[in-house]
């Protein structure tokens, strides 16, 4: 795991029709405390430690899809209740680095939920999506595991990803590996997706 301190300049791109390799900036955003970290973490090693301290960097890490090897640099945030004007300049830097997001709430915290429909709405404003075109956005519900404490039904969490045109998982960072890895696989596949779409 090897964090970089520096984003990279402008968006990722496949290299050429011909390369095997693809470069996708995933920004990871919801509030404190969801499991961002441990999600970003159990992606890139497989593993669950426990506690994270405050991780505020970029990793970059090389993952096989389909047969094929990609570049992921995943950037974990917290999101800003009280933004200041410098906050919200700097999200929006943050929002235009990168290809695809995953927007977490922990199903134990209504309150994570309710900030993702606003998260969403910034995500669009900042990337002037107006049109129906479908930007690469998938909605997490972490700590599955915890469904005794759970506050937010599988429904509520269904019905919102529908109602915004984005992906939908459940899934339990502490405990699976397996749905961790669909969720960024199937980000990967929409960002290849919206590639396509803007080329075109
Ligand atoms: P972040 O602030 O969103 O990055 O959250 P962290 O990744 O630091 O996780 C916050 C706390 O939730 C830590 O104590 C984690 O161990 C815990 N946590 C994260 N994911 C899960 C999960 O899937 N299940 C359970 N039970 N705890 C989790």
């Amino acid at each position: 795991l090897s964090p970089e301190h520096q984003p990279s300049t402008g968006p990722a791109e496949m290299t050429g029709p011909t390369a095997l390799k693809m470069e996708a900036n995933i920004l990871v955003l919801g509030a404190d405390g969801v499991g961002k970290s441990a999600l970003t973490v159990r992606f890139l090693t497989r593993r669950f430690i426990g506690e994270y301290g405050e991780l505020e960097s970029i990793y970059s890490h090389n993952v096989t899809v389909d047969g094929k090897e990609v570049l992921f640099n995943i950037w974990d945030y917290p999101y800003s209740k009280d933004p200041t004007d410098e906050s919200c300049a700097e999200e929006e830097k943050r929002i235009q680095w990168a290809d695809g997001f995953v927007l977490v709430y922990s199903i134990c915290d209504r309150a994570s939920f309710n900030v993702i429909c606003q998260t969403i709405q910034l995500i669009k404003a900042a990337k002037d999506c107006i049109g129906p075109e479908k930007l690469p956005i998938v909605i997490v519900g972490n700590k599955r595991d915890l469904h005794h404490l759970r506050n937010v039904s599988s429904e509520e969490g269904r019905l919102l990803a529908l109602s915004m045109d984005c992906d939908f998982y459940e899934v339990s960072a502490a405990e699976a590996y397996h749905g961790v890895l669909m969720v960024f696989h199937g980000l990967v596949d929409k960002i290849k997706e919206s590639k396509l779409v803007t080329k075109r």
